[in-house]
Formats: structure tokens, sequence, C-alpha cells
């Protein structure tokens, strides 16, 4: 069983207080963050108050939730009333929220405990955590590497092991390539599955909250907490939350795992390639079918997720100013000039340039050349997928093309940062469910991970076929030697 389950399960029969659990944690994260700044913010006395009122609930003969105790870290573009939520900005430095994101609540409401806020590039745009007001985050198998991004605090709080679940947010790869980096296990739920109230939008039609944990069982477990329908969200999905943590059981055998021969082709470094291919072998001696597939538009997906991507977030971001929340520049000449240095000072240079793009690509004269013909591509997208699944459950394929890169290789290179996310992004545009599983080490001992992704809606089938594919292998057990210390 995974450490959120069982931990959970100690503190509601009594044999672990939430209190000792709760101290454990703490004392982790206070000898392991400063090697690696995964973490934003994060409250002691309120962490240990929340466990107390947990145990005194227990005390009280009162039931206990399905996250009993577990303590857990959220992405800082999540928002909590009880502390900021920075969103790795200058320009909302000193934000804090007036009301709880849903999946908070539900988190609250499971008795988990929200430890603290965990570091991501700057409005979740990004693909290596350097990109932030705190600093980056850094890989926990070596230090000198990127976790992958944007959601890096949340991969690296479980990879190094301060927490055995937290929460991210997946626009084009956001979840799953961190997981893939730093050898956890990352679930992008399908578009709608779970609420984005009070998660501070990206691109809106994209977005989606995901668990990252060490084990397929664990982000099951979180997901049956966090989905579900909520009037906030007009895009939320009106159907029950399948019991996913029952679901892993079903048998596998005879499902059909699709594979797409462009998806390993050229740009793939060669240990990415000989550890997918191994787990898609592994899935056939498990008793799944092989079945090849076509995705011709493949090629136009990246092109069209940045479009689409960058038009969407520069509507978003329009709301910040300088008036409504967070930062406004001292001593303006007069209200344009308010508005312009605020934002001129309070955002970074990398989404400066995506608002840029994004406003030139609505502007009308480029609106069809650029954003409709990108929403156009989109559409094709889908289709590739609505025939591939005529074919197969599911589709294997890499997380990204290599291993965790060097800090600071990218920076400078916005198109190479860009392309890393050549494999994750179809699942956002066509509103699919994926996950990230580690399958292995390179050369140099960086984790690899490997892609499954499921039809929308498709979470029970995805996570069965992910829970199998643990049961067989060990890659998720191991851990960096940060996580011994
Ligand atoms: N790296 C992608 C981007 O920068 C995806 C980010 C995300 O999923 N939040 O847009």
């Amino acid at each position: 069983m995974g450490e959120v389950i069982d931990t959970a399960a100690l503190v509601r029969s009594g044999s672990s207080s939430a209190a000792d659990v709760m101290d454990a944690c703490l004392k982790r994260i206070n000898s392991r963050d400063k090697a690696v700044n995964a973490l934003v913010s994060y409250d002691e006395d309120r962490a240990r108050a929340d466990a107390a009122r947990i145990d005194k609930k227990r005390a009280d003969g009162q039931t206990l939730g399905k996250l009993a105790g577990v303590p857990v870290v959220v992405k800082d573009n999540i928002c909590t009333e009880f502390s900021r939520t920075t969103c790795g900005s200058k320009i909302l430095e000193s934000y804090v929220s007036q009301f709880n994101a849903f999946v908070v609540d539900q988190l609250i409401d499971a008795d988990a405990v929200i430890v603290g806020k965990a570091n991501l590039d700057e409005f979740a745009m990004g693909s290596s955590t350097e990109f932030s007001l705190h600093g980056g985050t850094l890989n926990p198998w070596d230090t000198q590497r990127v976790p992958g991004g944007s959601s890096g605090g949340p991969a690296v709080a479980v990879a190094s092991r301060m927490v055995s679940a937290s929460l991210g947010s997946d626009t084009g790869g956001s979840i799953r390539q961190p997981a893939s980096f730093c050898g956890v296990v990352g679930l992008k739920p399908s578009y709608g599955r779970v609420s984005r109230y009070g998660l501070v939008a990206y691109g809106s039609s994209l977005d989606q909250i995901g668990p990252f944990a060490t084990s397929v069982d664990d982000a099951a477990l979180m997901l049956e907490v966090i989905a579900g329908h909520d009037d906030r969200d007009s895009t939320s999905v009106n159907e029950d939350v399948p019991v996913y943590t029952d679901a892993l059981h079903q048998p596998i055998d005879g499902k059909r795992v699709g594979v797409c021969d462009a998806c390993f082709a050229e740009g793939l470094s060669d240990d990415v390639r000989l550890s997918v291919e191994s787990s898609i072998e592994k899935m056939r001696d498990a008793g799944c079918e092989i079945v090849p597939i076509a995705l011709p538009h493949m090629k136009y997906a990246i092109a069209s997720y940045y479009m689409i991507a960058m038009a969407e977030a520069s509507s978003n971001l329009a709301r910040f100013d300088g008036v409504h929340y967070g930062y406004r520049a001292a001593e303006p000449r007069d209200l344009a000039d308010m508005y312009a240095t605020s934002r001129g000072e309070g955002f970074g240079a990398e989404v400066k340039r995506r608002i840029m793009m994004g406003t030139y690509a609505l502007s009308s004269g480029y609106y069809d050349a650029y954003y409709l013909k990108a929403l156009k591509v989109r559409r094709l997208i889908k289709v590739d997928f609505d025939a591939a699944y005529q074919r197969c459950d599911v589709i294997a394929l890499p997380v990204a093309p290599t291993t965790a890169f060097a800090v600071g290789e990218k920076v400078e290179d916005p198109l190479a940062m860009y392309l890393s996310d050549m494999y994750t992004v179809f699942a956002n545009l066509a509103g699919l469910c994926a996950i990230s599983l580690p399958c292995g080490f390179d050369g140099s001992g960086l984790p690899i991970g490997w892609q499954l992704m499921g039809q929308p809606l498709g979470e029970s089938t995805l996570l069965s076929m992910a829970h199998h594919y643990q049961s067989m292998t060990d890659y998720h057990l191991q851990a960096p030697e940060l996580a011994t210390k």
C-alpha cells in the first residue's frame, strides 16, 4: 500500500497520532528543504494546531476522513485563506486569498493537513521551476539539475519524501514532466474532473489540478478526494466520482495499449526510449495487447498549444492591474502609468513575453491567422485521439524527450524550453487524463518517466493499468540520497 493510505489508516485507527505524524514531517522539511527550495512558505504552528484538532476529533469519537492526519503541500497558485498565494510572482508577493480553492476544502474535509505552499514557475509558465520570485527549486537526485516545471516544488517535496503527497497544476505538462524528472507519480486528471475554483488561471481551457505521490494507489486516493462537481467552475463535470482505489484492482489482461511510432522518433534520448519501450513490453507480458495507432497532427501540437495558452494567459492576467490585487507601483504619474508600471515591475520576463505574444495573436487582423488557426489544429488533434481510442484503451509514450537538464541550460532559449513539453501537451489540448510513472534511470542515475494517456473521464482504467505496472516494478520505491538525511 502507499504511504498516504497507510498513514491515514494508522491515524484513523489511533495507532499513530496526527501530532506525531506532523512532528516527523516537519523534521524532514527542516532538514531537507534548504538543499532544494521546494517550499515557498510553511507554518509549523498552524500545521501542529491542525494535527492536534484531528487527534481531538478522534478522541471525541468522530470518524476521521480518508486522509486522516496526512501532511500535504499544494502549489502556490492554489488559493488558501490561511497563507499567501504568490504564484511565484512579484505582482502577488503579498496576496492572501479571501477563500480556499475547492481542492483545498476537499483536502481539509478529508482531514489532511496542508503544511505549506510549494514553488513553481511564475504563474505556472515554464518547464524547469527556474522562473520564480522565490528562486529556483533543485532536483533532489542532482542539485545541479532542474526538477522540471512548472510544479517543481510539489514534485520535489514528494521526491525528497518531505511529504507523501502534494497537489500541482498541469496546463501543458506541469505535473507529468516534473514527476518524470523527479522519479515520482504525477496524475493529470481529465479536463473538468477536478474543479478549478481557486486555481489562479493560466490557460483556462487547459488547466487541471492533480496529485503527486510515490505510488499509484496514493495518487488514486488523492484524486478520489479532490475530484467532483462544483457549481463555481462552469467546466466542472457533473458526474459521480468513482472509487478509484477500488478500480485499481480491475483486471488488465486484454486491455489494448496504443503506441504511435512518431512518439519514438528523432529527438528522444536513447535512455528514455529504451526504458519506455521496455515498460510497454512489461504490459504485453501482463496480458495487454499492443496496437499501433497514428496521430497525424502530432507535429503541430506544440505550436497550437503555445498559441492557445499564451492567448488565454494574456486575457487571464489582465486582472493584475495594480488596482484589484497585489503589487502597485509607487508614485505613478497618472492612471495609465500606474497600470503600466505596476505590470512592468510586477511580472517577470517570461510572463511578459507570453502576455505580449498572446495579445498579438488575439488582436484583430491576426486573430484568424494565429489564434483561430491554433483552435482548428486543436480540433484536428482531438479527432486524432477520438480515432485512436476506437482501437485502444490507453496510449503509451514518453513524458519528456530527456531526463532532467542542467540548471540554466535552457533559460536563455525559450524555444528549447517549450519543446520539453512535446509529449505532454496533447492531453491538455484533447482534455484527456494522463499519468507519469517512474520507469528507470539514465546513465547518470537520473529518473526516467513514461506516460499513459487515457480517454476523457477514463481515470479508472488508466489507474488500474498504472497500478499493475507498479506491482511489476520497483522504480517508484527508490528515493534520492537527500531523502535519508
Ligand atoms: N511548460 C508549459 C508552459 O510553460 C506547461 C506549463 C504548465 O503545465 N503549467 O506552458
